[in-house]
C-alpha cells in the first residue's frame, strides 16, 4: 500500500509548533484589534480574474497561481494572496470607509519549495481601504513594526521607498511607443528588483524614481518619513524597493529579518486597485506578514518559542477506567484541564504517563479507595500526597494547583 506523503512545499504543522502558531495569530490579533482593525475571512478560491487584474507581469500570478475550471465552468484560482481579496469583498460590500480589515490564514503559489518558501503558507496582515493620508501608511507601518518588534526579534530592519505615481506616462499614453505601453502595464519598475547580474550595470544607471516624484509624491513621502520619526521607528530609505506585486503606488516597505535575510513581510500603498477590481476610485495601503517565515527568524534569534503544554491534572485508576473516566469529566466541566491514560494500564505505567503529560497533580484511585470512596491526590513536583473523599478532591485541587 502507498503510504501518502505531504505534497511538496506542504507541510502539517503539529503540536507544539501549532500551539505557537496560535499564539502568534493571537498576537497579531491583539496588536490591530486595539487600533480599530476589524477581521475578514475571505474565501480561499476567487474567480482568476480577481488575482489577474494585480498581477499581470508577476510570477506569482503568470506562473505561480494553483488554478483550474470547477465543475461548474468558472475559471477560479487559490488565492496567492489576500490583498486582492479583500479588495474584492470591498467593492462587493461597500463598507463605511475609512475600513480597517486584518487577515490571518493561507494562501497558494506554486513555487519551488525552499528554506522559507512554501507552497502553502501563511501570512496575517491589515488593509485600509478609502484614506490618503500619509498618518495612515505610517500607522500601518508602525503596527508591523510593534507586531514584530513585539514577538521579541532585534534583528530587524524596515526598508522603505515611494514609487510616486504613474501619472506622467499614463498621461501621456497616446505618445508612447506601443512597446512602452506594454512596459507600462506590465510594470516597468519590476525591473529594478532583478537579481541577474548581467542587469545590474544597467540598473546602476537607471534614473532615481525619486528624481520624478510629483509635488504631491513627494511630500507624502516626506509626512511618511516624519511620522516614522516622531514614532521613533528607525528605517532605511531603499529606493530599490519595488515589491513584487504590480498595484503599488507611493509609499512600499518591507520588514527584513532573520539569517534569510528576506523579507517577513512587506506592503505599500495601492491607491489604484480597487477600481481595476470594478470598484469606485479608493485609495488602499496594507501588508502581508509570512507567518511560516517570520516564525523561522524567531527560532534564528531564539525569541518567542512554542508555549509549554501541560494538563494540570492527570487521573489514575487501576480499577478499569470508569472512576478515570467521571473524575476527569467533572474537573474538566469545572474548568481544570485533566487527561487519564486509557486500556486500563499498569499502575507504573500510568505514572509514567503523568509524569509524560506535565501534570502537577496526579489523582489516584485503586480498589482500596473505591471501596472506601476516596481518591489519592498526590502533587508531581514536590509537596505531602493526601488521601480525600470525593467530595474534597475539587476543593484541595483548587489550594493544591493556586
Ligand atoms: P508578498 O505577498 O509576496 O508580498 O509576501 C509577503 C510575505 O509573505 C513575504 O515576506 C514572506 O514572509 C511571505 N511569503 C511569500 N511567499 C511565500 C512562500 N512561498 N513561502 C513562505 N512565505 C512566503
Amino acid at each position: 500500500m502507498t503510504e501518502f506523503r505531504t505534497s511538496p512545499g506542504m507541510r502539517d504543522i503539529l503540536d507544539p509548533e501549532s500551539g505557537r502558531w496560535r499564539r502568534f495569530v493571537s498576537a497579531f490579533e491583539h496588536t490591530v484589534e486595539p487600533a480599530g482593525y476589524r477581521q475578514i475571512i475571505p474565501p480561499l478560491l476567487e474567480d482568476i480574474g480577481v488575482f489577474q487584474r494585480v498581477g499581470e507581469a508577476t510570477d506569482v500570478v503568470t506562473k505561480e497561481m494553483y488554478d483550474f475550471v470547477d465543475k461548474g465552468e468558472r475559471h477560479v484560482a487559490l488565492r496567492p494572496e489576500q490583498t486582492a481579496s479583500v479588495c474584492r469583498a470591498f467593492v462587493q460590500h461597500r463598507p463605511v470607509t475609512p475600513w480597517k480589515a486584518w487577515y490571518s490564514g493561507p494562501n497558494f503559489r506554486y513555487e519551488k519549495p525552499q528554506r522559507g518558501r512554501f507552497r502553502q503558507f501563511d501570512q496575517v496582515g491589515i488593509e485600509v481601504l478609502g484614506a490618503t493620508d500619509p498618518f495612515l501608511d505610517v500607522e500601518v507601518i508602525a503596527l508591523g513594526w510593534n507586531f514584530l518588534a513585539g514577538l521579541g526579534l532585534r534583528r530587524l530592519t524596515l526598508q522603505i521607498n515611494s514609487l510616486g505615481e504613474p501619472v506622467h506616462f499614463t498621461s501621456n499614453l497616446e505618445a508612447l511607443s506601443a512597446e512602452s505601453r506594454i512596459t507600462l502595464t506590465k510594470n516597468p519598475l519590476r525591473v529594478l528588483d532583478s537579481k541577474r547580474d548581467e542587469d545590474h550595470a544597467i540598473i546602476a544607471s537607471a534614473p532615481r524614481i525619486a528624481d520624478f516624484y510629483s509635488d504631491q509624491a513627494r511630500t507624502h513621502f516626506a509626512s511618511v518619513r516624519d511620522g516614522l520619526e516622531r514614532l521613533g521607528i528607525p528605517f532605511v530609505v531603499n529606493e530599490r524597493l519595488v515589491r513584487g506585486l504590480d498595484y503599488y503606488r507611493h509609499t512600499t516597505f518591507e520588514y527584513v529579518g532573520g539569517t534569510l535575510d528576506s523579507a517577513l513581510g512587506g506592503g505599500g500603498r495601492y491607491d489604484g486597485l480597487v477600481e481595476d477590481l470594478g470598484g469606485p476610485p479608493t485609495p488602499g495601503i496594507g501588508f502581508a506578514i509570512g507567518v511560516d517565515r517570520t516564525l523561522l527568524a524567531c527560532d534564528d534569534e531564539g525569541v518567542f518559542g512554542a508555549p509549554p503544554t501541560s494538563v494540570q491534572v492527570f487521573v489514575i485508576d487501576t480499577t478499569g477506567g470508569a472512576e478515570a473516566l467521571v473524575l476527569t469529566d467533572e474537573l474538566r466541566r469545572s474548568g481544570i484541564s485533566a487527561d487519564r491514560a486509557f486500556e486500563s494500564r499498569s499502575m507504573k505505567s500510568q505514572m509514567k504517563a503523568a509524569d509524560r503529560s506535565g501534570a502537577a497533580v496526579a489523582l489516584i484511585i485503586g480498589s482500596d479507595e473505591l471501596a472506601s470512596g476516596t481518591v489519592v491526590v498526590r502533587p508531581l513536583r514536590g509537596g505531602e500526597q493526601v488521601s480525600v473523599s470525593r467530595a474534597e478532591v475539587l476543593p484541595t485541587l483548587q489550594k493544591v494547583l493556586t
